[in-house]
């Protein structure tokens, strides 16, 4: 590990930011980028370690560790095993403003095929199989971003008053981490933060941020459908009820919700990510179960598609002369809501800072439980970062090969400037905040 102290120093004391004047920005920025460049090295280094040796939900250990050195380094005070694997990172510098910055630790239970000299090859046991582990989400960006904001803002300690509180959740993947973290104490035996911010990547330009005024993200509750058989031979089907024949109706049936009894004005989706039944192709199996996700953004629209599912899940089983099926949606995390009064005040300095590299854009169908943190009465901005080189961008809208998105085993973030966008825009993001209430706004 290196000593980042002293560089940072001589490259942030020549930041004219007094308390009660508006951030000088463009002179910020480059300062930022200017000690993200002097600490790149040590951040790729973290990076392609953390992307090489993925973890997958609530077995982030060996992640979270290298995460409490690195806090611990900074002079963070740092406590372990926050809702299992979570960690909290504290920095105290004065009075003022609590504001959280929250990274993810978890990875994906799939093969990282990139072909990336520091490429996942790595294995884990997930609901009891091995499985190939992969940051196919780049949550290894938003870590290494994390901890360069933290050496940033410690860096330039005397242009800010108050309090850090960096947290890195597990699980965030199965949208459990957030509640686990709250079920722990996060806000009772820490500081509840005044503010919070978090940042996701995805498949657009890099040196581009993108945010939301309101809905960030949308509301998912899992979708868990047992249909209930009787088995036999392939050959005497008349001898049995055939679950998968309700499965394959149930996929079809389902999306009659969607287009016929949802609003269509409104956001909402179906989908059946998994099919499991049978051996063979003569064993008619005796049970079939299907595993799904149901996205939304308003609870009006989430209860009509939750009903509209288990009519037709009923309804299909009826029709065999099936026992009824076993029903599960449980409700995963709820609608990421960017405070309006956060936002605000952070998009006067993100624009200065990055232009017509920062735009608004409509809400994002993927789902989020920093949701979670909303809740439970932390005002928030969450905002997303490009990661693909902007000319492959242009060239993929031009009908060139396609980026390959979050989830992809071909996401291949390019390391630098997504990093070193992630620290710029989130270290202004807190300055602004940080700054907001020094003014007394
Ligand atoms: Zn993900
Ligand atoms: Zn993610």
């Amino acid at each position: 590990m290196r000593l980042v102290a002293p560089l940072l120093a001589s490259v942030t004391l020549c930041i004219a930011l007094p308390a009660r004047a508006e951030l000088d920005v463009p002179i910020l920025k480059s300062a930022i980028e200017t000690s993200v460049e002097s600490n790149y090295d040590h951040l790729d280094a973290l990076y392609k370690d953390i992307h090489a040796h993925p973890e997958i939900a609530f077995q982030e250990v060996r992640t979270a560790a290298k995460l409490a050195a690195e806090m611990r380094a900074l002079g963070f005070e740092v406590t372990e095993q926050v809702g299992k694997t979570g960690l909290v990172a504290i920095y105290q510098n004065g009075s003022g403003p609590t504001v959280m910055v929250r990274t993810e630790l978890d990875a994906l239970p799939m093969e990282e095929k990139t072909g990336l000299p520091y490429a996942s090859q790595d294995k884990q046991t997930w609901n009891g199989r091995e499985t190939f582990v992969a940051h196919s989400c780049g949550h290894d960006i938003h870590m290494a971003s994390w901890v360069g904001t933290a050496k940033t803002l410690v860096g330039m300690k005397d242009k800010w008053q108050g309090t850090l509180m960096f947290i890195a959740q597990p699980a965030e993947e199965i949208v459990s981490g957030a509640k686990a973290m709250l079920a722990d104490g996060l806000f009772t035996r820490f500081p509840k933060p005044d503010f919070g911010f978090a940042l996701h990547d995805g498949a657009f330009a890099y040196g581009n941020v993108s945010y939301r005024v309101g809905i960030g993200s949308s509301a998912v509750n899992g979708l868990f459908i047992k249909f209930r058989g009787r088995g036999g031979h392939g050959a005497m089907p008349q001898t049995t009820i055939d679950p998968v024949m309700m499965a394959a109706r149930f996929v079809v049936d389902v999306q009659s919700v969607i287009s016929r009894e949802k609003d269509p004005t409104e956001f909402g989706i179906v989908s059946i990510g998994a099919i499991h039944a049978g051996t063979a192709g003569n064993i008619i199996p005796d049970e079939a179960r299907l595993v799904g996700t149901i996205r939304s953004f308003k609870p009006q629209v989430r209860d009509k598609l939750l009903a509209g599912i288990e009519r037709t899940a009923k309804a299909v089983a009826a029709m065999a002369d099936a026992p009824p099926p076993e029903i599960n949606m449980d409700e995963g995390a709820k609608a990421v809501m960017n405070d309006p009064a956060v936002v605000g005040s952070a998009e006067k300095v993100l624009k200065a800072a990055f232009g017509d590299k920062f735009n608004a854009t409509p809400p994002g169908t993927a789902s989020e439980d920093y949701s979670e943190f909303i809740d439970a009465g932390v005002p928030s901005m969450f905002f997303n970062i490009g990661v693909y080189e902007p000319e492959r961008v242009a060239a993929a809208r031009k009908g060139g090969p396609p980026l390959p998105s979050n989830h992809s085993p071909q996401f291949a973030p390019v390391p630098k400037p997504t990093i070193t966008t992630g620290v710029t825009a989130m270290t202004l993001a807190v300055l602004s905040v940080f700054d907001q209430r020094a003014r007394g706004q």
